[in-house]
């Protein structure tokens, strides 16, 4: 299943709402239907064969039984989820950020696929903040049921990653179908976007599942 982490190359000049990643991914990738979402930190999962063409649904994850369908998350330091299956044509990606994992967003997203026919599901977790990088408050460690990964001066750390792992092997995924792109979006120099580092204006990190010829440059999923 093709699929692909674009580093900053690819999605240069793209800010804020899905628009110009929807215009950007249309002239990248002519001869595919391309679907965005207005991200909302929910754990909202659309259906692509629901969506309009051009139509941008406030949702986090989007799902579809079509994989000539290019499903798209833009992130700047939140867990891009590339998601498929080796059973079935069903494919997925899901913006994952803290407030998304609080809300189990990815389990949900594997219960829609499991829904439509897959059973064995493969997650990619592409590149995110750090817990080099990802100093958060104590109500961030409680909201996802977790402890920190790192102390240092008084400030707490937190891997995404790792609280994502354990979500997805409790759905019961086997662990070797959790892949994983271990770059830090804040520290990896210029490759990534990163929210943290560069204030709400930065550019996004775009994902992208699906197509007919999805071959942007990045890293493919593992
Ligand atoms: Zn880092």
């Amino acid at each position: 299943m093709p699929g692909i982490f674009c580093s900053s190359r690819v999605t240069q000049g793209l800010h804020g709402g899905p628009e110009t990643t929807w215009e950007r991914l249309r002239q990248l990738l002519p001869d595919s239907r391309i679907v965005c979402l207005k991200q909302i930190h929910s754990d909202v999962i659309a259906r692509a064969e629901d969506i309009s063409e051009g139509d941008f649904p406030e949702a986090d994850g989007v799902i579809s039984c079509d994989p000539s369908v290019v499903l798209c998350v833009r992130t700047a330091d939140c867990v891009p989820v590339l998601m498929w299956a080796d059973d079935a044509p069903v494919i997925a990606a899901v913006h994952a950020g803290w407030r998304g994992l609080a809300l189990k967003i990815v389990p949900k997203a594997v219960q829609c696929m499991v829904a439509s026919g897959a059973r064995r599901v493969h997650v990619s977790m592409g590149p995110a903040i750090g817990p080099c990088c990802y100093a958060v408050g104590r109500e961030v460690i409680e909201a996802l049921r977790t402890e920190p990964d790192r102390h240092l001066d008084g400030r707490l750390f937190v891997d995404l990653h790792r609280v994502l792992r354990n979500q997805v092997i409790e759905t019961g995924i086997a662990p070797e179908n959790v892949h994983q792109v271990k770059a830090c979006t804040c520290c990896s120099g210029s490759s990534y976007y990163s929210y943290r580092r560069d204030g709400e204006f930065t550019g996004r990190n775009v994902s992208a599942i699906g197509g007919k010829s999805c071959s942007l440059p990045g890293l493919p999923v593992p």
